[in-house]
């Protein structure tokens, strides 16, 4: 059993999804506006905030701005535009789901969230035959080491940290640059190319999906290993 936070005002569709997700066995905390989802946030450990942005008192980005939710998030809203589904997972937004959705489909989000969430923190970051060691910057496959340029390593690093969820551009580039260097239109496109020869090279069994407009996904690829 997990412990859920809703923030949703919308007066059936609050109720709607807090009665599935307590039928599929969690508990589940229904907050109606801002204030009263940041009162929650700030006496009770969540192990899943799903989070409105509509909402009647404010904006929930408010929430993702503030750093206020340890927990993994899932934005559920109405806005579908692109330019604001990008504001939200690079504001920390773990998935977001656009209204109306099927409740299955909320169920199955959920479960993967909560998933991806258990366990405390891992050093050593496992995907497709890669492992990658975030404290000495160690990279394997199978059990035969290899080692990268600075730029691919922290490109890889930065992706390996969000496996199977998007990476913005905007997020990668500011884990591959800081703000004194100048950075040329197709620096992260090149860097990017480059790292994708080197997975190839060295038989990862993981590739990265081009998300087109948006940015980049590192996951183990499809059928890998079976033949
Ligand atoms: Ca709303």
């Amino acid at each position: 059993m997990s412990r859920i936070l809703l923030i949703e005002d919308h007066p059936s569709l609050g109720g709607t999804i807090a009665e599935y997700l307590r039928r599929a066995g969690h508990a589940v905390d229904l907050a109606r506006t801002l204030a009263a989802g940041r009162a929650l946030l700030a006496d009770v450990v969540f192990d899943l905030v799903l989070l409105d942005l509509g909402l009647p008192d404010g904006d929930g980005l408010e929430l993702l701005r503030q750093k206020a939710v340890a927990a993994p998030v899932l934005v559920l809203t109405a806005r579908g535009t692109l330019s604001e589904r990008i504001e939200g997972l690079d504001r920390g937004a773990d998935d977001y789901m656009v209204k109306p959705f099927a409740l299955e489909e909320l169920g199955a989000r959920c479960r993967t969230l909560l998933r991806r969430a258990g366990g405390a923190p891992k050093t050593q970051v496992r995907l497709g035959r890669l492992s990658f060691d975030m404290a000495t910057q160690a990279l394997e496959t199978g059990d035969i080491r290899f080692d990268l340029s600075r730029r691919e390593r922290q490109l890889l690093m930065a992706m390996m940290q969000r496996p199977g969820k998007i990476c913005t551009r905007q997020y990668l580039e500011t884990q591959l640059y800081d703000q004194s260097e100048p950075v040329g239109p197709n620096a992260l496109e090149t860097a990017m190319s480059r790292l994708r020869l080197q997975l190839g090279r060295h038989d990862c069994g993981v590739e990265v999906r081009t998300i087109r407009g948006v940015g980049y996904l590192l996951e183990a690829r499809r059928n890998d290993g079976q033949g």
